[in-house]
């Protein structure tokens, strides 16, 4: 694990959160993005090597959706920046760790993302994170 890539917070609006992150906490904000395997879009503000990442849902189907109305806005998930991530997989796997996602798939900013299941690890739900390319 090189680093944490970035904290997901789920939030309803985008647009009502983004003045705080940039104007509030000082953050560079860095735009947004749909990502259509979740049915999100996001937000990524730089604090760092890491990276703030606010999640709106684009409809009911969207995860995101569904935590809010389980658990309300807040913290989602922490994504772990990692190499090879479907030989990590591969071994948490192996060792019988439950997964999200078997496999890799399309995040954001040209990444290759997959999910651990949250009873993995105490209720905290971790997302791997490879980038396909160099920035
Ligand atoms: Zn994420």
């Amino acid at each position: 694990m090189k680093k944490i890539a970035h904290i997901g917070i789920a939030v309803s609006s985008l647009e009502q959160t983004i003045p705080f992150y940039r104007d509030q906490l000082g953050l560079t904000f860095q735009g947004t993005e749909e990502v259509t395997s979740e049915n999100v879009r996001v937000a990524f503000f730089k604090i760092g090597e890491s990276a703030i990442e606010l999640l709106e849902p684009l409809n009911d189907q969207s995860p995101i959706a569904k935590f809010i109305a389980k658990k309300g806005e807040g913290i989602h998930h922490i994504a772990l920046d990692v190499d090879d991530i479907e030989r990590r997989l591969e071994n948490l796997k192996e060792n019988g760790v439950p997964l999200i996602n078997d496999e890799p798939k399309e995040g954001a900013h040209q990444t290759q993302v997959a999910f651990l299941h949250p009873k993995a690890a105490n209720g905290v739900l971790f997302e791997l994170c490879e980038k396909s390319l160099e920035d």
